[in-house]
């Protein structure tokens, strides 16, 4: 029995779709923060478990019986370690036999700000001695996706990522790696880097925009101060705004840039071009 947390978010979600159409809707277990959001997958015969990462005894029942579970990292940034801590001490009361962990590019060595985390979880897994793979998933082209809009809106975006390239993959194509980890067999003690098959900058993106809405659209490259004014201005926190601003600095230096053949050989197909996904949001496809 595999079991998926974080299944009512957007990559859970794919994740627990990809399962059910290779294994029985009994083999699958949705372990949830919020029920309630999970109730379409209980009428179609999926178990859903309250799992909450700050709640150590609610993982320990959800856990209960897993052969394998996949935890999907936490989205609340700065409270992960403790909460992925959690879940790996339950996973090991529970008699969790394989644990499967999405991470993020070259996380024990990168200088990516969200790296951090990362790293700790990956060190508690290895530490606890479950047997476990780490699928370290390089950015979802969905990330983009507000950006996207707004460009295919107004006819151009801003950013302070210089040429800096993503090698970043659809997050269904995450998800069918994750799916292929979880049913396939061989994966013990992997570490995948999972990333695009083609590494994208931000002046590729607006030219995709372009080519989706048929009218001229520009990235506009600003220091990074600017882009942070740019952003606050806009309405964003400025914690948030400065955030951003920190991804754009590890996009232009290359942290996210590295194409691997991990995602397309564990899918068996090529990853999603990121034109793919800029004519979804844009609504042209
Ligand atoms: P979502 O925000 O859609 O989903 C996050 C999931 O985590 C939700 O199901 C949420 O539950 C669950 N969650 C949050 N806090 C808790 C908690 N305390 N206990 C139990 N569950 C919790 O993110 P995505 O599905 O898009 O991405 C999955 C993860 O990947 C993110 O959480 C983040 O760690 C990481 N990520 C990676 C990106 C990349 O580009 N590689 C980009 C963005 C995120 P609930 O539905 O109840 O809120």
């Amino acid at each position: 029995m595999i079991v998926v947390t974080g299944a009512t978010g957007h990559l859970g979600k794919l994740v627990v779709e990809g399962l059910l159409e290779k294994l029985p809707a009994d083999q699958v277990v949705a372990a949830v923060r919020t029920p309630e959001k999970a109730a379409g997958l209980a009428e179609r015969g999926v178990e859903v478990r309250r799992a909450d990462y700050t709640d150590p005894e609610s993982l320990v029942t959800a856990f209960k019986g897993a052969d394998k579970v996949l935890l999907v990292s936490s989205s609340e940034v700065g409270k992960r370690v403790e909460q992925h801590e959690a879940v790996i001490e339950a996973a090991k009361q529970a008699g969790v036999g394989h644990l499967v962990y999405t991470s993020a590019p070259r996380a024990t060595t990168s200088a990516l700000v969200l790296a951090p985390e990362h790293k700790a979880t990956e060190e508690l897994i290895e530490a606890s001695g479950l047997t476990a793979t780490i699928l370290r998933n390089n950015w979802y082209h969905e990330n983009y996706a507000d950006t996207i809009k707004q460009a295919a809106e107004t006819g151009s975006f801003v950013g302070s990522a210089g040429d800096g390239r993503v090698a970043g993959a659809a997050r269904a194509d995450y998800a069918a790696a994750a799916v292929a980890v979880l049913t396939g067999e061989g994966h013990e003690g992997k570490v995948y880097e999972l990333a695009g098959d083609t590494a994208y900058s931000y002046a590729d993106l607006a030219a995709e925009v372009g080519k989706a809405t048929g009218r001229e659209t520009r990235y506009v490259d600003l220091p990074a101060d600017e882009h942070a004014k740019a952003l606050t201005e806009a309405g964003l926190p400025e914690p948030v705004a400065g955030f951003l601003v920190a991804l754009d600095a590890n996009t232009r230096d290359g942290l996210l840039a590295e194409t691997t053949a991990d995602l397309r050989t564990l899918i068996g197909r090529p990853a999603t071009p990121i034109g793919v996904t800029v004519a979804e949001v844009a609504g042209t496809r």
